[in-house]
C-alpha cells in the first residue's frame, strides 16, 4: 500500500519549498471540504498533502486602494461577517452566507472553492462577476496572476498546475455607485449546492438613472461560472425598470438554453432562470420590487 506524507508549511518560504516537492498526484488542503471525499475515490491516491491550514498569513480581506484584497484560505463565514466584504463584495457576501451549512462555511475556503472548479460553487459565480484576479505561488516562489476566467477551464479543470497554490484574489472595490447581489437555486434550502446562480453587479447613477458597468454571473449553466458579455450589453445604458428586469431574466433564460441543449433538466432551469434572475435583480434595490409574467 502506498503511503502519503503530510506537510504543513506555517510560513511563505516553507510553503514555497513544500511547493518545489510537488508531483501530479500532489494535493493542497485547504478546509477539505471537497478534497477529503475525492481523496477516497479509487485512483485518486496522493503522494503529499500540502496543508494550508497552519497559513495565517493567507487568510485575510483587506482595502488596497481602489482594490479588495482576499486571502486564500479565507473561509466562507469570515467573508460572511466582514465588514469591506459587506461594503464593497456585496455579492461575495451573499454567495459565502448560502454556502453549505455553518459548519462547512466555518472550515471550506474561498480558494478551495475556486480551484475545485466546480461548476456549482458559489464563490466562483461572485468572484467571476467581480472581474477578479488570481495569485498563485509555485515551488521556485515565483507569483503570477491572471484572470479568474483564464483559471477556470471547466468541471474540475483549472489552469493551475502542479505545485501552483492560489495565494490570493483582487478585484476593484465597489463603491456607493455600485450595487451587488447573489442569488441561487438548489436542491433544497439549506445544504445544498447550487442547480444555477446569478452574480450581478451593476453601476447605478442615480442622476442619469441609467446602468452601467453590467456584469452577470452565472454560476451551475455551464461547465464553470461565467460572465454573459451579450447580455451585459443588452443592459447597459438601460433604465432600471421592469423592462430592464424583463431582459435580464430572458437573457439568463437564453443563457441557459445555449449551456445545456436537450438535456433532461433544460425545462426546469429555463423557468427557474427567469424567478432567479428577478429575485437578483431585485435584492439589487434599484427600483421597485418586479414580478416575472409567468406565460
Ligand atoms: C455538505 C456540503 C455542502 C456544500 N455546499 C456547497 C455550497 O452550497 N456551495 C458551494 O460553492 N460549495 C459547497 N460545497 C463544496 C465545498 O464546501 C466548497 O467548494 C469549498 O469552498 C471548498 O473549499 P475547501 O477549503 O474545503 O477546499 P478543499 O476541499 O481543501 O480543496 C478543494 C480542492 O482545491 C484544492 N485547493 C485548495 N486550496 C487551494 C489553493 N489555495 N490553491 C490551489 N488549490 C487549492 C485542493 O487541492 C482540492 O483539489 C459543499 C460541500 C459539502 C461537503
Amino acid at each position: 500500500m502506498s503511503t502519503t506524507d503530510v506537510v504543513a508549511p506555517a510560513t511563505t518560504d516553507e510553503l514555497v519549498a513544500a511547493l518545489a516537492r510537488a508531483t501530479p498526484m500532489t494535493r493542497l488542503l485547504a478546509g477539505g471540504t471537497d478534497l477529503v471525499n475525492d481523496i477516497r475515490r479509487p485512483g485518486r491516491q496522493t503522494d503529499l498533502l500540502i496543508d494550508l491550514s497552519h497559513m495565517p498569513a493567507l487568510s485575510y480581506v483587506r482595502h488596497d486602494g481602489d482594490m479588495l484584497r482576499v486571502g486564500a484560505m479565507t473561509t466562507f463565514t469570515e467573508l460572511q461577517a466582514d465588514p469591506l466584504v459587506h461594503e464593497h463584495a456585496f455579492c461575495l457576501e451573499r454567495a459565502a452566507s448560502q454556502v453549505g451549512s455553518a459548519q462547512i462555511r466555518n472550515v471550506a475556503t474561498i480558494g478551495g472553492n475556486v480551484a475545485n472548479a466546480s461548476p456549482c460553487a458559489d464563490g466562483a459565480t461572485a468572484l467571476v462577476a467581480l472581474s477578479a484576479e488570481v495569485t498563485t505561488l509555485d515551488g521556485s516562489g515565483h507569483r503570477a496572476t491572471r484572470p479568474l476566467r483564464d483559471v477556470l477551464l471547466g468541471s474540475g479543470r483549472t489552469a493551475l498546475t502542479d505545485g501552483e497554490a492560489i495565494v490570493e484574489f483582487a478585484f476593484a472595490a465597489l463603491g456607493n455607485e455600485h450595487r451587488s447581489a447573489f442569488a441561487k437555486i438548489g436542491w433544497r434550502t439549506a445544504v445544498s449546492v447550487a442547480r444555477l446562480s446569478m452574480a450581478l453587479v451593476v453601476r447605478f447613477d442615480p442622476v442619469a438613472e441609467v446602468l452601467s458597468e453590467v456584469r452577470v454571473g452565472l454560476g451551475a449553466v455551464g461547465e464553470t461560472a461565467f460572465r454573459d458579455a451579450v447580455l451585459e450589453g443588452l443592459l447597459e445604458g438601460r433604465p432600471a425598470d421592469e423592462e430592464s428586469a424583463r431582459i435580464l431574466a430572458e437573457g439568463c433564460a437564453d443563457a441557459v438554453r445555449r449551456s445545456i441543449p436537450g438535456r433532461y433538466s433544460l425545462p426546469y432551469k429555463e423557468r427557474a432562470a427567469v424567478g432567479l434572475a428577478y429575485d437578483a435583480w431585485n435584492a439589487l434595490r434599484i427600483c421597485p420590487p418586479c414580478e416575472p409574467a409567468w406565460g
